[in-house]
């Protein structure tokens, strides 16, 4: 299962017309509320896309692959 969390900095599989291919979780569920850091435009994504379409996530300041990524400990 994959692990992420509002907040969380995701790269997709395609990136945003505007170029820049970098995401910030805003609200997770059924559907996941994504901003594009390039140029701040919010869209909605379903969950099962999303998690078909996420590649990366920000882990300290680098990118990981989602699949190794562990949610941190509290
Ligand atoms: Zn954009």
């Amino acid at each position: 299962m994959l692990e992420y969390e509002v907040g969380d900095i995701v790269t997709l599989k395609k990136g945003h017309p505007c170029g820049a291919n970098e995401w910030e979780i805003l609200r997770t569920g059924v559907d996941i509320k994504l901003k594009c850091i390039g140029c701040e435009r919010m869209i909605w994504v379903s969950r099962m896309d999303f998690e078909k379409r996420v590649r990366k996530i920000k882990e300290e300041e680098k990118f990981v692959s989602i699949i190794h990524h562990k949610k941190k400990e509290d």
